[in-house]
């Protein structure tokens, strides 16, 4: 069984319980506005050039006409020949066993430190099948497992990993589904009825609030009150995906962002009994 992902983290500190090891999917249904992982949001492998790192060598030019342009397909050649190490391609195929074989390396640590292993993405339960034989395995191996899902998955996906998943780390970006739509790209409908879901069935979730300001900062109440009972924390806006953004060459729509402040979010998470991740978002 294959799935596209595009990076595995080891001793993430994050993701999580303890020390664990972090898989990241590619490819997401949402357009989130403020996205930190932009090179997750296609399905598909993409070229990043870091353009600071180029020493103007001229060898993907040498190789390749659309060395600079929308056209690459992402083949990595113009990779193997950069001699600033400027590119990279974002994405590439991986077994379910090559990436089990790396996770139970550390099952040492995750023993001691209470960690295991996080599908992260992107969204993982947009791949359903390579999602479920990974957590499958895992669980086989006696091995904690996490989900970081934005929770836009059809019902019986959530079923399926349900009894395999031990802990969901589940993002609520927001209530109103205007806002939502024009924030994400998407409604909150299947969103909130699979929180809902989640819920009922008294499944291990982390409800997840990214903060940013002048775009959801609004609905941090309506949030707290839909998660009623379980806990919620709350994730605060940087910008230090930009430097990504610019590697894929696209806008970042939240650049002009101020982050909110350490003392805000310190207050907020009070006011409203949240857990505060100073990791942000
Ligand atoms: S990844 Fe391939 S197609 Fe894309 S710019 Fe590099 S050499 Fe050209
Ligand atoms: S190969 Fe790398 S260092 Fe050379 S011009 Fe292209 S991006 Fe710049």
């Amino acid at each position: 069984m294959n799935g596209t992902i595009f990076d595995i983290q080891r001793f993430s500190l994050h993701d999580g319980a303890g020390i664990r090891t972090t898989v990241f999917f590619k490819g997401c249904p949402l357009r989130c506005r403020w996205c930190h992982n932009p090179e997750s949001q296609s399905f598909a492998p993409e070229r990043m050039i870091y353009f600071d790192k180029c020493v103007s060598c001229g060898k993907c030019r040498e190789i390749c006409a659309n060395a600079f342009d929308a056209a690459c397909a992402a083949c990595g050649k113009c990779v193997k020949v950069c001699a600033g190490a400027a590119r990279r391609i974002a994405g590439r195929t991986a077994a379910v066993d090559e990436i089990i074989e790396t996770v139970v390396r550390d099952k040492a640590f995750y023993e001691t430190s209470g960690g295991g292993l996080t599908l992260s993405g992107g969204e993982p339960l947009a791949q359903p099948e390579f999602c479920l034989a990974l957590l499958k395995a895992a669980k086989e191996a006696n091995i904690h497992t996490a989900i970081e899902t934005c929770g836009f998955a059809k019902p019986e996906i959530i079923e399926a990993v349900l009894p395999f998943t031990d802990l969901f780390l589940f993002d609520i970006k927001g209530i109103d589904g205007e806002t939502h739509i024009r924030n994400t790209g998407v409604s909150n409908d299947l969103i909130l009825a699979n929180a809902k879901r989640l819920m009922d069935s008294k499944a291990n979730v982390l409800f997840r609030m990214p903060y940013i300001p002048n775009y959801n900062d609004h609905e941090i109440g309506a949030v707290r009150a839909f998660t009623e009972g379980f806990p919620l924390e709350v994730m605060p806006y940087h910008a230090i995906a930009s430097g990504k953004y610019k590697a894929l060459q696209r806008p970042f729509a939240t650049a002009a962002v101020t982050p909110p402040s350490q003392e805000e979010i310190q207050r907020l998470a009070e006011e409203f009994g949240m857990i505060y991740s100073p990791s942000g978002i």
